[in-house]
């Protein structure tokens, strides 16, 4: 399955360049330097306590944003890998994919949303790029990472039309229709195939799903079948994880022959035709439609389940209630994050919020309003199965 570096992978000595010339490394290609830029930076450390569907105190063995990126990352280079992409470019984009996510994941973001809306909104996925464009403070001479254009174009995945007129080149694709690399575009699809299913997993181990519902879902019930097949008596959590490591090989395998099927058909053989679209990393028609009754089935009965929307609009209270504060204020704020005010206005306090991980929130709420977390979900979602293997 392993293929040569392709004609169409991004090539590390002819990207299109950073914001700010630097001479090149001895030892590592740009796209290693991006990825170990990402890996070393501030944000990156701060995934680890950052929601990715249950909040961070509520369990151990739930993934957090850094493990899931992390998993992200696994499955986008196994997919590049076969492809001849660039390894080291969809490693880090995949590492960096979710590095503007706010505390307690997207209730976090909604609710930074709707505080900035008279300031121009408030989007995760651009926080990302401004992460690694602005706020990282690593370098004498330059704010943010200033990585390569690829890597940069594989963090904004997507962007509304008002914000990519201001993104100059990198805003471009937006507006015309065009594609990102296929780095790029494996990097996005790995999210998917990571968060699916790791998100059974957590929903499982919380209690909240059930295998009895899971098994009507097509994909699952026919892996959960098969390895039933192939190991009469299987139960429990090992029959769990038998079913999602058979669901993660058949959708990496589906996308890598399906991506394949369509570079081919287009004749594609540059980064440029890759660019021009249409999209090619995809999966196969009927892989994409049991992708779609999965999603939906989490969809309605995790994400929206009662118990985590609990907890999530308690989230989302306790960040629209810092932003108020922080806003009526700044006092309040950090003397570095002030000064940033005085000149940025309200974006300088959801950039503060944004940083924040979700235990640092609920501290710093507690410190600003005297109110504790008082989780909703407490003794429900969290501290199950911490003893669990
Ligand atoms: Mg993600």
């Amino acid at each position: 399955m392993l293929a040569p570096r392709a004609e169409y992978a991004a090539d590390p000595d002819r990207s299109r360049g950073r914001r700010f010339a630097e001479p090149g490394s001895p030892t590592r290609s740009e796209f290693q330097r991006d990825r170990d830029r990402i890996v070393h930076c501030t944000a990156f450390r701060r995934l680890e306590y950052k929601t990715q569907v249950f909040v961070n105190h509520e369990g151990d063995l739930y993934r957090t944003r850094l493990t899931h990126s992390l998993e992200v990352a696994q499955i986008a280079r196994s997919v590049a890998r076969c492809l001849g992409l660039d390894e080291d470019l969809v490693e880090a984009i995949a590492l960096a994919h979710d590095l503007g996510h706010t505390p307690f994941g997207h209730a976090g973001q909604d609710a930074l949303n709707e505080c900035m809306k008279p300031w121009g909104g408030f989007e995760h996925n651009l926080q990302s790029l401004r992460v690694v464009d602005e706020l990282e403070q690593r370098y004498a001479v330059f704010d943010g990472l200033n990585l390569c254009f690829e890597t940069r174009e594989g963090i904004l995945k997507h962007c509304s039309p008002a914000n990519a007129r201001k993104l100059g080149e990198l805003g471009e694709r937006f507006l015309a229709g065009r594609q990102p690399s296929l780095e790029a575009q494996v990097a996005n699809l790995a999210d998917s195939i990571a968060y699916d299913n790791h998100d059974i997993d957590d929903g499982l181990r919380s209690g909240l799903l059930s295998l009895e519902a899971l098994a009507g879902i097509r994909l699952f019930g026919r892996h959960h079948d098969a390895a039933l097949r192939a190991h009469p008596g299987l139960s429990g959590r090992r029959l769990i994880h038998e079913t999602i490591r058979r669901m993660i090989g058949e959708l990496v395998t589906d996308l890598i022959g399906e991506t394949r099927r369509r570079i081919a058909e287009a004749g594609v053989r540059s980064i440029d035709q890759v660019r021009e679209g249409p999209a090619l990393a995809a999966f196969s028609p009927p892989m994409r439609e049991q992708a779609t009754q999965l999603e939906r089935f989490l969809n309605a009965e995790l994400y929206r389940h009662e118990r985590v929307s609990a907890v999530m609009s308690r989230a989302r209270a306790i960040v629209a209630e810092l932003f108020e504060r922080y806003r009526s204020d700044p006092a309040l704020l950090p003397d570095e994050h002030r000064d940033r005010v005085s000149v940025l206005g309200e974006r300088a306090i959801a950039d503060y919020i944004a940083g924040m991980t979700d235990r640092f929130a609920v501290r710093e709420h507690a410190r600003l309003t005297g109110s504790p977390w008082n989780d909703p979900g407490a003794g429900v979602l969290g501290g199950a199965s911490e003893a669990a293997p």
